[in-house]
């Protein structure tokens, strides 16, 4: 790399810190140490894929396959700390590397080559020029280079919600409703695909555009997000 020199000093004055606990940076770690990594409070959910609180929750919503979570959400915890990063702390490459994390553990359980494409939750276009990127993009970004799907982006929103906190199921439901269009369906018709966010609460978002797919003749849709939420 041309500024290899300059990024050594950078280094050297301002050393890199882990996300989670604060100690500096090997040069081989990347936003978060190793024994951090290690210690990431994931879920088992890929590995009873339709039976987690997540996949009971969204049942009646939508006709999805598999739903799966990489981090549990905790109040105040690390995955919360990690989402804050990625989303308010300007740093995509958080979500590119928790996306690499879960693909590699994907890949480990027998997941590869079984998706043909990956959809992200789509940002209206407006708070996605205010952020610069769209954090569930860059976790599925990270996903497709672990899996080895090509990650599509013909899903658009179209509408800009209002919040979905303090509403209730039914209102978000109602709240998130042709919110979501398909600018091609040639990416989608008779495929498998990965739909992914970067939290689930009440599946009421994620449900909305997993029927958008599956309207326009997707053969599966799955589910995975950076957290499952309460
Ligand atoms: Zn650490």
């Amino acid at each position: 790399m041309r500024f290899t020199f300059f990024n050594d000093f950078l280094a050297l004055v301002f050393p890199q810190t882990c996300a989670v606990c604060r100690s500096s940076l090997f040069d081989f770690e990347e936003l978060v140490c190793r024994s951090c990594q290690v210690q990431l409070p994931t879920t088992t959910y890929h590995q009873r894929p339709n039976n987690n609180d997540l996949a009971i929750k969204i049942m009646g919503l939508t006709q999805v396959g598999r739903v799966m979570a990489f981090l549990r959400y905790t109040k105040k915890g690390v995955s919360q700390q990690l989402l804050h990063q990625l989303k308010y702390r300007n740093q995509p490459e958080m979500g590119v590397l928790l996306g690499k994390m879960y693909g590699e553990e994907l890949v480990r359980s027998g997941y590869k080559d079984i998706w043909d494409g990956i959809f992200a939750i789509p940002l209206h276009p407006a708070k996605q020029k205010r952020r610069g990127y769209n954090q569930s993009m860059m976790f599925a970004e990270g996903l497709s280079d672990a899996l080895g799907s090509p990650v599509h982006d013909s899903l658009v929103r179209t509408k800009f919600t209002s919040t979905q906190t303090n509403k209730s199921r039914m209102e978000r439901i109602a709240n998130v409703e042709n919110v979501f269009s398909l600018v091609s369906a040639a990416d989608v018709r008779d495929k498998k695909l990965l739909l992914v966010d970067d939290v689930m609460t009440t599946g009421a978002t994620l449900a909305v555009a997993a029927n958008v797919l599956l309207a326009a003749g997707a053969a599966q849709v799955d589910l995975a997000v950076i957290a499952a939420g309460k």
